[in-house]
């Protein structure tokens, strides 16, 4: 017996490491908001992307403890001082990231009482609050109260179980498959075909829309489009239509589109990842008519509320469709169940446990109330328009008048291949680094983009980055010679 009680002694002793004294609480505590707090002030002064690489070596599971400062000091020299710098103002590149301070006092108080957000029965509390921020999305995206939701890790995953849910409301399987028809940008983000591929819709037929010269679905050959492939006796089953694409922020017109899927019983599912949220202000509200006659909805606060990666979101009209896959019951989860409760995340999504990331997005919420959110996105608008201006001022030439926040640039060098001038262009203002833009293709044309969503992203960020292209221009013509 004392051998047992011996044993557990002893490993006890070791074990009691994993929760550390009130003194060592408040010295973790201390020198992480030393830490963070000399990160977020050294922002405006970090290149905002670095073409380097970390050395595994050094972030190697070797066993050996280290104290926290250590530590840090990996962190800096081996995480943040490589690639991107995605908390950085002057990422004005891809979709830029955000990362809110008080997003991180949200995610330290779930993590500490690690409530369970995946049931009700387990933490009514925290599946209140993640319930409760969906339900002001229903509102905001005038959906219905009866619409259902869930909190994701972000838009690719809420793509996933929206494009679910629609293949479930149309028992899209078997033979079916191949004689379904999806109908979608050429603009669409990669993520909705990569569902498609998760959910076993590989062999369905995707019909890529033409667009106009604002880089919209053109509604009108969408209904053409529909009617042929009705003839030819196929089953167009869905329309996807972005709020906000990647490439170019394009809002698709919503109405006209919802219009013809309702007509046909189609399935119509909108993401807005990128740009839904922009739909809180009063510049861009307009764009958005339609949204509410999408059967499913993609947002994602990561990036259009600004908070740090790991909030997606995701509305679904027909629950029926989404329990489909998503709600199962065990018998080890008897004392759960019980249907007269509140919704559970779990029931409405492939996680069952998961983080209680709700409060991520509740908790800055309460404390800032919506208005610095809404102005925020409303600066990001009226700093586009004044980048495009600036570079307008400087002889390049800039995609047509954006919807959004995203848009983008060229030079028309003379006496040298347009493409392989702003390819090198965007070399260079990679090598600069101050501040980060990404470039990609638009009908064969290389072009720079611009994508401002950053909440640290201001005026002042703006004026840095067309200093650096003046700069990176200049070297590019001695480059060629012109
Ligand atoms: C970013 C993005 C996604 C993917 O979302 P993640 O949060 O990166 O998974 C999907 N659609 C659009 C339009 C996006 O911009």
């Amino acid at each position: 017996m004392s051998t047992l009680t011996d044993k557990i002694a002893e490993l006890e002793k070791i074990s009691a490491a994993l929760e550390p004294s009130k003194e060592e609480r408040i010295h973790y505590l201390q020198s992480t908001g030393i830490y963070t707090s000399q990160f977020i002030d050294s922002l405006p002064f970090r290149n905002t992307f670095s073409n380097t690489k970390a050395n595994a070596d050094k972030l190697k599971i070797d066993g050996r403890k280290k104290n926290i400062q250590e530590v840090f000091d990996l962190y800096t020299t081996e995480v943040i001082d490589h690639g991107l710098i995605p908390s950085s103002g002057g990422h004005i590149g891809y979709i830029p990231g955000g990362g809110i301070f008080l997003s991180a006092i949200g995610d330290y108080l779930a993590d500490i009482s690690n409530e369970y957000a995946g049931m009700y029965f387990g933490s009514p509390g925290a599946v209140t609050i993640e319930n409760e921020l969906i339900n002001w999305m229903k509102k905001e995206f005038h959906f219905p109260e009866t619409a259902v939701g869930n909190l994701t890790s972000g838009g690719s995953i809420a793509n996933l179980i929206a494009l679910t849910a629609a293949r479930d409301k149309h028992q899209i399987k078997n033979d079916k498959i191949e004689k379904s028809v999806i109908y979608l940008s050429p603009q669409v983000h990669h993520c909705i075909h990569k569902a498609l591929r998760i959910i076993g819709l590989e062999d369905i037929v995707i019909r890529e829309l033409e667009l106009d010269d604002h880089h919209r679905i053109n509604a009108e050959l969408l209904k053409k489009h529909i009617d042929v492939d009705k003839l030819a006796g196929l089953n167009p089953f869905m329309v996807i239509a972005s709020a906000g694409t990647t490439d170019t922020g394009a809002v698709d017109p919503l109405n006209e589109i919802g219009t013809i899927a309702k007509s046909h019983e189609m399935w119509f599912h909108i993401d807005g990842a990128y740009g839904g949220f922009f739909i809180l202000t009063k510049r861009a509200k307009e764009k958005f008519n339609g949204i509410e006659k999408a059967d499913s909805l993609v947002i994602d606060p990561h990036k259009g509320l600004f908070l740090p990666y790991g909030l997606g979101a995701v509305l679904v009209k027909d629950k029926d469709a989404l329990f489909h896959s998503h709600h199962y019951t065990a018998n080890y989860m008897q004392d759960a169940n019980n249907p007269d409760l509140p919704l559970n995340p779990a029931d409405v999504s492939p996680e069952l446990t998961k983080h209680f990331r709700g409060l991520r997005l509740w908790l800055p919420l309460q404390i800032h109330g919506i208005d610095p959110f809404v102005a925020c996105l409303e600066e990001k608008l009226y700093l586009t328009d004044y980048f495009r201006e600036e570079l307008k001022k400087r002889d390049f030439k800039v995609g047509p008048e954006p919807d959004l926040s995203v848009s983008y640039f060229w030079y028309p060098a003379k006496g040298v291949d347009e493409n392989v001038f702003n390819q090198k262009l965007m070399e260079m203002i990679h090598e600069d680094g101050r501040i980060f833009l990404s470039s990609t293709k638009i009908n064969g044309k290389q072009v720079i983009r611009i994508a401002i969503l950053s909440f640290r992203t201001k005026k002042e960020t703006i004026d840095v980055c067309l200093e650096m292209i003046d700069r990176c221009l200049q070297k590019t013509k001695l480059h060629f010679e012109i």
